[in-house]
């Protein structure tokens, strides 16, 4: 099966009580035995529950891997891939990742004394000279959240392999259809289901996906035993979700693009981050590991903080919120928003500035997008305010 059919048919068609097209909720907490000692395969949804089960079958068909944990975040499918390791590995970590892999990294280096150092890993030589004899794996997250940096998977696959740890890949801002790092050379893959995968804004869910068997039974361990398996509703919710994954992917991928070249073309825009265009530094490498640009698009506004918040306040159509990945617009301002957490010296070395914002571009109607970033970027007679967004932490 190609992928568009997998989305549509991995881990369904599996009731054999009535045989219903799309797959039940199994919303119960344990299973009757058929016998002492003989169940039909599920005892207690802690372990395994049927409705979950075909959504992991469903995610690791669509990454090539054999096979999937659905968990409840994409925070515990992290929190689940960092229970891999032991007190004194070595983990090496792009420099600009997610707030969220920051700050439990941190937690874990403080309570289990797993050493991090964080690399720009656009930058190989540096990734090579960090690398200790305890290093076990490289955490690598591409393109980079808010400056859709790309890092080169299958060149730092192979720099992992070569010291005997473990190529973990993020691969929540693309998705299997944009993305498929095991076809790289990745060994795991973690995602926030929350995004594209699940696609509707109305779940928040994660999931890591191995092709090892060794990795496979670790992972399936540490489910029962971390007990942070999915709801039977949730998992129901992304399965339904992935069946249009696809078509959003593409819907977002061409609004993304639209939105990117109007705002480079615009004269209230200093610079856009975008990976399809062929001013992005990293724009030859997107186009040979990616089989898509996705869908955010990161810009800097050519003027003060108040005519930043005049534009994030002006739109209409896009939502002044976080998160990403649904089928509607979002906007965010990263350095009050999502990237509020990081200290200013941090948020200043990624290069995240008061001028910047974020678009997560949804599957709207192009022209009314533009009309709203249009409208919303004519701030040259705004009255100067200084009231600033809440500072939130996420
Ligand atoms: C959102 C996100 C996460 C965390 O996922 P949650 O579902 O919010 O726990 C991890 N990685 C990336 C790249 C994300 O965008």
């Amino acid at each position: 099966m190609r992928l568009k059919t997998k989305t549509i048919h991995c881990g369904v068609e599996k009731d054999s009580a009535y045989n219903s097209v799309i797959t039940p909720i199994y919303q119960s907490s344990t299973f009757r035995f058929e016998d002492v000692g003989q169940t039909k395969g599920y005892d207690y949804s802690r372990t395994a529950n049927p409705t979950r089960k075909a959504l992991e079958e469903n995610i690791a068909a669509l990454e090539g891997g054999i096979a999937a944990a659905a968990v409840a975040t994409g925070m515990a499918a992290i929190t689940t891939v960092l229970h891999f390791f032991h007190t004194g590995d070595h983990i090496v970590c792009t420099h600009d990742c997610y707030g969220g892999t920051e700050r439990i990294l941190r937690t874990y280096r403080e309570l289990f004394g797993i050493e991090i150092t964080y690399v720009d890993m656009r930058d190989l030589a540096s990734v090579e000279a960090v690398i200790q004899p305890n290093t076990k794996a490289l955490w690598i997250e591409t393109p980079s959240n808010p400056l859709l940096n790309i890092i080169d998977i299958r060149a730092l696959s192979e720099i992992a392999h070569a010291r005997g740890a473990l190529a973990i890949v993020d691969n929540t801002f693309l998705s299997p259809v944009h993305q498929r790092p095991f076809e790289l050379g990745a060994d795991i893959i973690v995602h926030s289901t929350t995004k594209y995968l699940n696609g509707h804004s109305d779940v928040v869910g994660g999931a890591v996906v191995v092709n090892r068997r060794d990795l496979a039974d670790r992972l399936f361990f540490l489910q029962n035993a971390l007990g942070q398996g999915a709801s039977p509703f949730d998992c129901w919710l992304v399965l339904r979700g992935i069946k249009t994954l696809v078509p959003r992917i593409k819907a977002h991928e061409e609004n993304a693009r639209a939105v990117a070249e109007f705002l480079d073309r615009h004269p209230n825009v200093l610079r856009v981050y975008y990976p399809g265009l062929t001013s992005h530094p990293n724009h030859e490498l997107a186009k040979r590991q990616q089989h898509g640009f996705g869908g955010m698009v990161s810009f800097e506004v050519d003027g003060s903080i108040e005519e930043v918040n005049h534009v994030l306040r002006s739109v209409n159509i896009f939502a002044l919120a976080e998160s990403l990945g649904g089928i509607e617009s979002l906007i965010c301002h990263p350095q009050t928003m999502t990237h509020a957490s990081m200290t200013p010296e941090r948020r200043e070395k990624a290069g995240i500035n008061e001028r910047l914002i974020r678009l997560s571009v949804g599957i709207e109607d192009i022209n009314d997008l533009i009309e709203d970033l249009d409208r919303a970027l004519r701030f040259k007679t705004i009255v100067p305010t200084s009231t600033r967004p809440a500072v939130v932490e996420v």
